[in-house]
C-alpha cells in the first residue's frame, strides 16, 4: 500500500499544527510534513465526532439504537 509523501521534500512523516489563520474566529488543524512544514490538508479543531457522542450521551441518546 502506498504511503503518503509531502509533495514538496516526499517525506513521510506528517504532524498536527494548531493555528488560527489571520481574518479567521476560529482553530483549525493544519496536516502539515514534520521536516518542510508543506501543509497537505486542515481540518476542524474540534473531533466533531467526540462532540457528537458525548452531547449524545449527556442526552441519554443511544446513537447505535435504530
Ligand atoms: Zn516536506
Amino acid at each position: 500500500m502506498a504511503q503518503p509523501m509531502c509533495p514538496k521534500c516526499e517525506r513521510k512523516i506528517f504532524e498536527i499544527k494548531e493555528l488560527s489563520p489571520k481574518n479567521s474566529k476560529w482553530k483549525y488543524n493544519f496536516v502539515q510534513c514534520a521536516t518542510c512544514g508543506c501543509v497537505v490538508g486542515v481540518v476542524d479543531y474540534y473531533n466533531l465526532g467526540a462532540l457528537i457522542h458525548r452531547l449524545a450521551s449527556k442526552m441519554n441518546i443511544d446513537l447505535e439504537a435504530d
